[in-house]
Order: C-alpha cells, then sequence, then structure tokens
C-alpha cells in the first residue's frame, strides 16, 4: 500500500513535467487526477478545463461541481474514489483531445489504473468511452450499462458538462446515476 501510494505520486510528479505533446506549450499545470490508491472505483473524464488547468485538481469547475451532486446522489463519498481524465493537459478552449494527444497521454491512464485495480471504472463522456471501452460506440446506446472487461466493469455515462447545456440528458444522467448506486450495492 505504502509503495503504491508513493508510486502513485511519484507518477504525478512525472505528468506535471510531462512535454510528450503539444497540450505542454499551451497549459498553465498538468492535472495528474486525485483521490486514495485503495479507491474501489474510478471516474475518468475528458481533459482539465479552465479552473482545472489553474487549479491542477480535476473537476474543481461547474461540471465538477455538478458531478459532487451526482457523486452524493449514487452514494458516493468523493474522498473515496480516484478521478483524472484522458488527457492530463488542458486542450485550448476545451476543444475534445486529440487521438495523438489521447495516445501520448494513455501509458500514464494505464500506469494509474495499474496501480490502483479499480473495480469500477465510470467513463464521462464519449471521449473516454471510445478510448477505454468502445471506440465509435453511440453514448446513446452505451450509457449507463455496466460491462465487464478483463475484470474491470466499465460505466459509460454522459460527461455532466454535457448534461449541464442540454437539461434532458441531465435526466438520463440523474437517472444512470441512480442506476450506478444500486449497481454498486449490489456488487459490494
Ligand atoms: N471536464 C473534464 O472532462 N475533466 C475535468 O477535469 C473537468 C472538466
Amino acid at each position: 500500500m505504502a509503495d503504491r501510494a508513493a508510486m502513485l505520486a511519484e507518477l504525478g510528479q512525472e505528468i506535471v513535467t510531462c512535454r510528450h505533446c503539444a497540450l505542454a506549450a499551451t497549459r498553465t499545470q498538468a492535472v495528474p487526477g486525485e483521490g486514495p490508491v485503495n479507491a474501489r472505483i474510478m471516474f475518468i473524464g475528458e481533459g482539465p478545463g479552465e479552473q482545472e488547468d489553474r487549479s491542477g485538481r480535476p473537476f474543481v469547475g461547474a461540471a465538477g461541481q455538478f458531478l459532487n451532486r451526482l457523486l452524493a446522489q449514487a452514494g458516493l463519498r468523493r474522498e473515496d474514489i480516484y478521478i483524472t481524465n484522458i488527457v492530463k493537459c488542458r486542450p485550448p478552449r476545451n476543444r475534445d483531445p486529440q487521438p495523438g494527444e489521447a495516445a501520448a497521454c494513455r501509458p500514464y491512464l494505464d500506469a494509474q489504473i495499474a496501480l490502483l485495480t479499480p473495480r469500477v471504472i465510470c467513463l464521462l463522456g464519449k471521449p473516454a468511452t471510445h478510448t477505454l471501452l468502445s471506440p465509435g460506440a453511440s453514448m446513446g446506446k452505451v450509457h449507463g450499462v455496466p460491462q465487464e472487461v478483463e475484470g474491470i466493469i466499465y460505466v459509460p455515462l454522459y460527461h455532466p458538462a454535457a448534461a449541464l447545456h442540454q437539461p434532458s440528458l441531465e435526466a438520463v444522467l440523474v437517472q444512470d446515476m441512480e442506476r450506478l448506486k444500486h449497481f454498486l450495492a449490489a456488487t459490494e
């Protein structure tokens, strides 16, 4: 445990000095992720936004505030889960991460997953779902449905930022979090 925590911290240090893709040139700071090394549940978003880029912490802006409410609704404490992103540096003007950027950052994400060995990974939005579960999948089809792959249960969810802009998605996301709560209770 102590070793894994140290390795996770070391990985975080590597990430904050990374210059493997062009996002390094425009970031204020990289955002490795946060949460305990013994987290059983991981949430993976798209990439840091403006406030995350400024603070160095994931999901602290408007989408993060909404995520906090959704977590509470699912009976989860933010302090108990690990939260990170597909890319650790902010894409300019919050555009989608490009495939080359996601590929450059992938070894960090893989190392985080390998260290944490989470039981459940919630994929927030299309880039996370496409990168880690099913390239090309329609969120309309896969959202809220747990899928087990090699011992990890992936749960694709709409991204809280998308739901903030589209009230119909917000209701779906709230419903999916309710399903997640029941699923987690039955999986314990
Ligand atoms: N959106 C994301 O995908 N990640 C963050 O950290 C913040 C907003």
